[in-house]
């Protein structure tokens, strides 16, 4: 049902007032997770200011750890709806546990799904079977078939408002946190009728590297693209060496922006 081959015109999914896969670039911003209300309205405000209207932030943190920080879990989807409206903005937060999408829905507007559970079939069918966008990550080992075998679990289900996540993969190259498959773009977007989405912050790990992939994404045909962005990344509680400060933010936004309209 995802192919391109069923259904030849492009999807688009409607988030906020923006609509995702119309041809212009859309922007996802936001901490890598939900630290308090304070952390969260500080970055809401500044994509606010931009005209933004897509809020990230993870409270069910799927760490490679479990002595590290496990995010907020259900009070942290709360102070995301809280500060979503206040700011008008739409929030999007990863669920882990399908058990916990019920509850989810009713404080978030899309529903991610992480690398690590891409091929986590129950989650997959979960967020299938609910009325609201998933936004679903490429795995870290996935192939592009695999990848979307898993948005073929969702739409099964009912649900076809999908939009596709490149977020790099894991490759002998240490360089970068993953390697930006970045012609997993142009060849999701022939498979298939989804949107498609690159996320630059965890595919490179890298700050230094935000902006040109960004480039390099929005060039090569992605329709959107996530970053992390963080008031003070130095103390946050997870990936600080890539979350961008709010002055990064606004260099990153401009640059990306130069000549663009926003719609
Ligand atoms: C995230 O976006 O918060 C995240 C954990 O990303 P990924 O699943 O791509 O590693
Ligand atoms: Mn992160």
């Amino acid at each position: 049902l995802v192919s391109r081959k069923k259904k030849p015109e492009d999807t688009i999914v409607n988030i906020n007032g923006e609509a995702i896969g119309d041809g212009n670039p859309h922007f996802v911003f936001g901490p890598c997770a939900v630290e308090s209300y304070e952390q969260v309205a500080e970055v809401a405000k500044a994509v606010k200011a931009k005209g933004l209207k897509l809020l990230r932030g993870g409270a069910f943190k799927p760490r490679t750890s479990p002595y590290d920080f496990q995010g907020l879990g259900m009070e942290g989807l709360k102070i995301l709806k809280k500060v979503a409206d206040e700011y008008g903005l739409a929030v999007i937060s990863e669920i882990v546990n399908p058990a916990d999408i019920e509850q989810a829905v009713e404080y978030i507007d899309v529903i991610q799904i992480g690398a690590r559970n891409m091929q986590n079939f129950e989650l997959l069918k979960a967020a299938g079977a609910v009325k609201k966008p998933v936004l679903l990550k490429r795995g870290l080992s996935a192939t592009i078939e695999e990848f979307i075998n898993a948005a073929e679990y969702i739409i099964s289900q009912g649900n076809g408002d999908i939009i596709l996540c490149e977020r790099g993969i894991r490759t002998y190259e240490k360089a970068t946190r993953n390697t930006l498959d970045i012609s997993a773009v142009p060849i999701l977007k022939q498979e298939t009728h989804l949107p498609v989405f690159v996320d630059v912050t965890h595919s490179t790990g890298r700050r230094d590297l935000l902006l040109p992939t960004a480039k390099a994404a929005l060039a090569i045909g992605a329709d959107g693209v996530m970053a992390e962005v963080h008031p003070d990344p130095a103390v946050a509680l997870s990936d600080s060496a890539q979350q961008m400060d709010l002055d990064q933010f606004d260099t990153f936004y401009n640059e990306v922006f130069k000549g663009r309209t926003i719609t």
